[in-house]
């Protein structure tokens, strides 16, 4: 497999015309992270009631692979339960950093396309950053 078909069409769809990009007046909390070994930088916005991802954005730049994980993350978690998307974003990241089968994950809809960074040591930070960032994101967010 060439390094050229991590950036499938898809993935590059979602990077050129990214999903709920920008920000969120009003949100419920909002979270930064980076990944200092691609130069990678996410910041994610949400707004939840009760217990539901009312809405979603990102912000940030980065490769190809980070913006497209962000993009595809807010059109999978958009109105779902916290709890739902916390088990979710967990199993993605087992999946991604390959430590579980992309079938035990269930439907993973456009995600799939990313699922060729398993075999890319450095590129599975890019993907999972955004993961990573909601998760974190939505464990503040309960805290409150
Ligand atoms: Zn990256």
């Amino acid at each position: 497999m060439e390094f050229e078909d991590l950036y499938q069409d898809i993935i590059l769809d979602h990077y050129k015309n990214p999903r709920n990009f920008g920000k969120i007046e009003n949100g419920t909390c909002e979270l930064h992270h980076e990944n200092p070994s691609c130069g990678d930088s996410i910041t994610i916005y949400l707004k939840v009631e009760e217990g539901i991802v009312k809405d979603v954005k990102f912000s940030g730049r980065g490769c190809a692979i980070s913006m497209a994980s962000a993009s595809m993350m807010t059109e999978m978690v958009q109105g779902q339960p916290i709890e739902k998307v916390l088990n979710l974003s967990d199993k993605i990241m087992e999946m991604l950093r390959g430590e579980i089968e992309p079938e035990e994950v269930g439907d993973l809809g456009e995600l799939e396309a990313l699922k060729g960074v398993r075999q890319f040591p450095m590129r599975v930070k890019c993907a999972t950053l955004a993961w990573h960032t909601l998760n974190d994101a939505l464990k503040e967010n309960t805290k409150k």
